[in-house]
């Protein structure tokens, strides 16, 4: 079924709003997948994406979701009086380790017309740490192209803090488990405290899953 699900249309996007905690205003939008399944309804990407990732189906999945968040965005925004400053995309390891990568991303931006400030380019920490050195060469091309880059799901996986400087991201996202636990447990405040402040030490900014 995944097999031919690209081509049937059956993906499509929610845009989860990003916004700015000091002047309340949506800053952006994450595309997030979901599929439209003809006879089991709405499916959600935890139930999916692991299979497309075993299968590789990611990869065309991942191409799509990238094509179509950044057109769209464009469609809807290009022409605003206010315009919205962000739209993420989040890439899946094995796509971050594809050759192709970057003329992936280069074409996205050249055919859709986007500013490439606009994109945001989420990997997960552990995607990152994986092979650290490779990860710092890919995304040191990928800024060339004046993307913006964001360290995803933040404090899950393992970080080693001397590699953490050297990945030329713009943000890191703390992770919905710590998040969403800071108003019972009193150390997941403090958590979050400190890597804020690693964030900002580091020049980064910081998105807080889960704050709704
Ligand atoms: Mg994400
Ligand atoms: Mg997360």
């Amino acid at each position: 079924d995944m097999r031919q699900a690209v081509e049937r249309e059956e993906f499509l996007l929610h845009y989860q709003p990003l916004i700015c905690l000091e002047t309340l205003r949506v800053k952006g939008f994450e595309a997030l997948i979901r599929w439209r399944h003809p006879e089991r309804g709405l499916v959600s990407p935890g139930e999916f994406i692991p299979v497309a990732e075993e299968t590789g189906l990611i990869l065309p999945i991942g191409k799509w979701v990238l094509r179509e968040a950044c057109t769209c965005f464009q469609k809807l925004f290009a022409k605003a009086d206010r315009p919205c400053k962000m739209i993420s995309v989040n890439l899946s390891g094995r796509q971050f380790s594809q050759q192709d990568i970057f003329a992936q991303v280069k074409d996205v931006l050249d055919d859709s017309g986007l500013d490439p400030r606009c994109l945001k380019l989420e990997l997960t920490e552990s995607v990152l740490m994986e092979d650290a050195q490779s990860a710092i060469d890919m995304l040191e091309r990928l800024k060339s192209l004046n993307v913006q880059l964001s360290i995803d799901d933040f404090g899950t996986g393992y970080s080693s803090f001397s590699y953490l400087h050297r990945f030329p991201v713009d943000m890191l996202k703390i992770d919905r488990s710590f998040v969403s636990r800071m108003e019972e447990a009193g150390e997941n405040r403090e958590i979050v405290r400190t890597v804020i402040a690693l964030a900002h030490n580091l020049g980064m900014k910081v998105i807080a899953e889960g704050v709704e």
